[in-house]
């Protein structure tokens, strides 16, 4: 494993939209090793791929102590409203007051491949967000709301 470099905002790989991974071979399983340990070492709640300038829709997050790896992750239902600051390792310092649904039920696939459905609610729900959207190469700075 290794720690990766993170890619800040300003990089217009931050910008791009991902794209689905369509082999669950060792390749893959480095990158998810790779985030997770980068994710740890810079106290992370979450990292999307592109965050370690790999364009492709990879997620992992640690949330209520539960670590999470998503590929391919897509939110099929969301509900109800929540407001919370957040940050981003891309994004330095800044906290910002963000709105997202309160729960969100999403459907990735395992690394190897196997399909998965998962629902959070509140810092679960926002982390699933947050990093979904950076597969799209939204940051959370584009939703402030304060
Ligand atoms: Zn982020």
């Amino acid at each position: 494993m290794a720690i990766r470099k993170i890619v800040k905002m300003g990089d217009e790989l931050l910008r791009k939209k991902s794209k689905t991974v369509t082999k669950f071979d060792d390749s893959l399983h480095e990158i998810l090793d790779d985030m997770k340990e980068t994710m740890y070492e810079y106290n992370g709640m979450g990292l999307a791929a592109p965050q370690v300038g790999i364009l492709k829709r990879i997620v992992v997050m640690e949330v209520n102590n539960m670590y999470l790896e998503l590929v391919n992750p897509e939110i099929i239902e969301a509900e109800g409203s929540d407001i919370e600051a957040e940050g981003c390792l891309s994004c330095g310092k800044i906290n910002k007051k963000v709105e997202r649904p309160m729960k969100v039920t999403v459907k990735a696939q395992d690394r190897y491949g196997y399909d998965v459905v998962i629902t959070g609610e509140k810092w679960l729900a926002r982390c699933i967000c947050h990093e979904i959207d950076h597969l799209n190469g939204v940051l959370f700075i584009d939703k402030a709301i304060d």
